[in-house]
């Protein structure tokens, strides 16, 4: 761009500014006759930087051309000011601070440490109501559910949006499964003196899901979230999947490895503080006496399903999957039949169901729940009072660890779900990307505190 068409621009957006100006008086005058085709000449000639969202109504484009954004005339500003001192001035409300943020501050100011506990008590009060829904609505036929969700609301702390566009029930569900990252507060705050164990579920938890279980990998953020947060708590990785599969992925040797749903449990190689008692170089594998027969058991599969297209058997060293995220619906019905002809000779398997997943494995009383208790107990924190195990996952095996958080009431389970599901979880998370966003915020939440107790 030459100096000339530097200047040449700002002269004719001022003269599209000047007729943008008179556009009311041009209104009487023409009765609007002309107003189309004045603001297009008008747009013609406006500096391309301006730019005008065609969805705007006429007075709309009219202002934006009379007031241009001033980031997009940041150059024209810059050079307005050549030679002369800047002296800024600068409103806060709406300004510096957003005025819904404000009001919700403002609101928090003035609430009493008593008034704080009291909207905590009506919240819970809330959610159990909301948990009593499924039974009012057997009982009352649904008629007086709307005016339950409605009294769930109001009691409602704010920090707990929820959309207007969503159903009752899920409106329902998000009042009883909060988001984890609305209510980091109050779950940082009910961790306090204790000792936090963190449990992540891997597929749908730390990666997203996808079409071929074999390239579900994390993110190098995610991997680099996990290892901080591995410096600061305790952290295991309990999945579905066979131990060494899950550690490719993950590739962080401070961690502690559950796989095959929590049969085949390893400690930390490397590189963690958090290695203790029995944790010391743990190899633990109640089924190791099962591996012949899955061995069988998952050639046959393979041999019975290899004519099911999209069907796909992963051997997860004590348990096995049959994915038919890729089978056509219609034949659904097809894979359960081929995975239910091979079982029925194997009595000491049975199946559980996954996210588009069947799960074989031995029927021993053995899950993601009996691992974290095992893990717990390996850490030597089997019968303190002082711990607090937060638990992430996305799938039903993962209810079991849900579960025993519950009825042990040291911790909970978060569920990473952006739908409404049956689960004992306490809170929830949409995505991996929000569990990232959760287990950074831990990260910081505990940098921050142990460097407020080095200054004390
Ligand atoms: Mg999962």
């Amino acid at each position: 761009m030459t100096n000339q068409n530097v200047v040449l621009i700002p002269e004719e957006q001022q003269a599209a500014m000047k007729m943008a100006a008179s556009k009311k008086k041009l209104n009487v005058i023409n009765g609007g006759a002309k107003i189309s085709s004045w603001v297009d000449s008008m747009r013609a000639s406006s500096p391309p930087r301006i730019s005008i969202s065609p969805s705007l109504t006429e007075e709309e484009k009219s202002w934006a051309l009379q007031h241009p954004s001033a980031l997009s005339m940041f150059d024209k500003i810059v050079e307005a000011s050549k030679g002369k001192k800047i002296v800024m001035f600068l409103d806060y409300d709406g300004t510096l601070s957003p005025i819904r943020f404000l009001k919700e501050e403002d609101q928090k100011a003035k609430m009493t440490t008593q008034k704080v506990v009291l909207i905590r008590k009506e919240q819970h009060a809330a959610m159990k109501m909301a948990a009593s829904k499924k039974k009012l609505n057997v009982i009352n036929g649904g008629a007086k559910i709307s005016s339950w969700v409605d009294s769930m609301r109001a009691s409602s702390p704010p920090r707990i949006s929820i959309s207007p566009s969503l159903t009752e029930e899920e409106k329902s569900w998000a009042l009883q499964h909060p988001s984890a990252l609305s209510m980091f507060d109050k779950i940082v705050e009910a961790s306090k003196g204790k000792k936090i164990v963190m449990f992540l579920d891997y597929d749908g938890t730390l990666s997203p899901i996808v079409k071929n279980p074999e390239r579900a990998f994390m993110s190098d953020a995610m991997r680099s979230t996990v290892k901080s947060l591995a410096q600061c708590f305790p952290t295991a990785i309990v999945s579905g999947r066979c131990r060494d599969k899950v550690y490719n992925f993950v590739q962080l040797a401070e961690l502690y490895y559950a796989g095959s749903h929590g049969m085949d449990i390893k400690g930390p190689e490397k590189g963690s503080k958090y290695i203790k008692g029995d944790a010391k170089g743990i190899l633990f594998q109640p089924a190791a006496k099962f591996l012949p027969m899955i061995d069988e058991v998952y050639k046959t599969l393979v041999y019975e399903t290899k004519s099911t297209r999209g069907a796909m058997v992963e051997h997860n060293k004590f348990c096995l999957s049959v994915h038919y995220r890729c089978v056509d619906e219609k034949n659904w019905d097809l894979v359960a039949q081929q995975v239910k002809s091979v079982l029925k000779e194997y009595p000491k398997l049975k199946l559980t169901q996954g996210r588009k997943v069947l799960e074989i494995r031995p029927t021993i009383k053995w899950d993601k729940g009996k691992a974290l208790e095992f893990l717990l107990k390996a850490l030597g924190y089997a019968n303190r009072r002082d711990v607090f195990s937060v638990y992430i996952g996305d799938d039903r095996t993962d209810e079991d660890a849900f579960k025993i958080l519950k009825a042990r009431g040291q911790g909970f389970g978060i569920l990473v779900s952006k739908c409404p599901k049956d689960t004992s979880a306490s809170y929830s998370l949409q995505e991996p990307t929000e569990v990232m966003t959760f287990l950074q915020k831990l990260v910081d939440w505990k940098l921050q505190t142990l460097r407020g107790q080095a200054m004390l």
